[in-house]
């Protein structure tokens, strides 16, 4: 099925500012980035989602009739804005906009996408799907499910990071793994990535485009402004014309398509050998635990020893500090491990609970 988001330039660039703030600043933006011959789509927010009130909250139809009169003069121009409500559909609709996507709090919102998706049922406009703002992958696909129910075929889902306990020094965690499972379950639907959003300084967005490229993503949305710094919204984020095109200059594209090379095969062997190591030791740690629930049963002592837990952790963190090993990497594995453990001891205990 063709699909508007696979269609032009790989990768699918949509680029413009996080808000349209005034009639200049529209038009200086998209000539910046029309000249250029590269971008498929020209972003701007005319509905703006803000944490507190009393912030700009976008300038909405004045600056969708600005769009369509730009629309008019340029006639290459393709312009998409968020919408959250069945009245901004509506009103994208009326004034021509080409395509529109879906914020990262409404997909988050089963009510607000179904009332969404009765106002887009037959419209082929086509949609993209940020990401809900928590990491829960089947909140996302059940947003595009819900798109995909009103007959459109043009839909892409957009990665643009997860707000979670520890962001990792950006402002949304990229939690890259749940992405590239959105791409295992649905791998015709077009994936693009937001790193304005993840990043929330620009000084990352460079590396973090080239990583979306790297993890085989279609496309990229980036936040582009005349004055980044004056912007009314998002100025932290979002890269000048000449940051944003030195960054796609850079962009390096590599295949995504298997090759047959004799060293990648042999040690694509020794992974799948250390894989299946890794499994059996967990097997083994696994049936070390269930022995241990029997003595702490047998003396009347917690699961959890909080005291254990922490020597346990520290000399694992040593150990894999020696090795060179990425200590947040190690941290989150030995915790998963860790909460396998208590409950394996638990349901010996107890009986299967979960
Ligand atoms: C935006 O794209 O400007 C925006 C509000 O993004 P998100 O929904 O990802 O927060
Ligand atoms: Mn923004």
């Amino acid at each position: 099925m063709s699909n508007i988001f696979k269609s032009s330039y790989k990768p699918f660039l949509v680029a413009g500012p996080c808000s349209i703030e005034n009639q200049r600043q529209l038009q200086a933006i998209v000539d910046a980035l029309l000249d250029d011959g590269r971008i498929s789509m020209v972003r701007g927010g005319v509905w703006k989602p803000r944490t507190h009130p009393g912030g700009f909250e976008g300038l909405g139809e004045t600056a969708l009739q600005w769009i369509s009169e730009l629309k008019q003069e340029r006639p290459l121009l393709r312009f998409c804005c968020e919408v959250a409500h069945p009245h901004h559909v509506e009103l994208c609709l009326r004034y021509g906009i080409d395509a529109i996507w879906i914020g990262a709090r409404t997909t988050g919102d089963p009510f607000s996408m179904g009332e969404l998706c009765m106002a887009l049922r037959g419209c082929q406009i086509p949609v993209m799907v940020k990401n809900p703002t928590t990491p829960d992958i089947q909140l996302w696909i059940g947003a595009i499910e819900r798109v995909m129910a009103t007959g459109n075929s043009d839909i892409a889902a957009i990665h643009r990071g997860f707000f979670t306990s520890n962001n990792l020094g950006y402002r949304n965690n990229p939690s890259w793994e749940i992405p590239m499972e959105l791409k295992r379950i649905m791998p015709d639907l077009p994936l693009l990535c937001d790193p304005s959003h993840i990043g929330g300084h620009r000084e990352l967005i460079p590396q973090l485009m080239q990583t979306a490229m790297d993890l085989h993503f279609d496309g990229l949305m980036v936040e582009v402004h005349t004055q980044p710094e004056a912007a009314l919204t998002d100025a932290r984020q979002q890269l000048s014309p000449s940051m944003f095109f030195a960054a796609v200059d850079h962009l390096i594209l590599r295949s995504a398509d298997d090759i047959q090379n004799t060293n990648l095969t042999l040690l694509r062997q020794q992974i799948d050998t250390i894989d299946r190591q890794i499994l059996e030791n967990l097997k083994a740690r696994t049936d070390v635990s269930r022995r241990i629930a029997q003595i702490k049963q047998e003396n009347n002592m917690t699961v959890f020893q909080p005291k254990r837990w922490e020597t346990v952790l520290e000399k694992d963190l040593a150990l894999a500090r020696e090795l060179g090993l990425d200590d947040r990497f190690v941290k989150e594995l030995f915790e998963k491990i860790h909460a396998e453990s208590v409950r394996v001891q638990e349901e010996a205990l107890n009986g299967d609970k979960h």
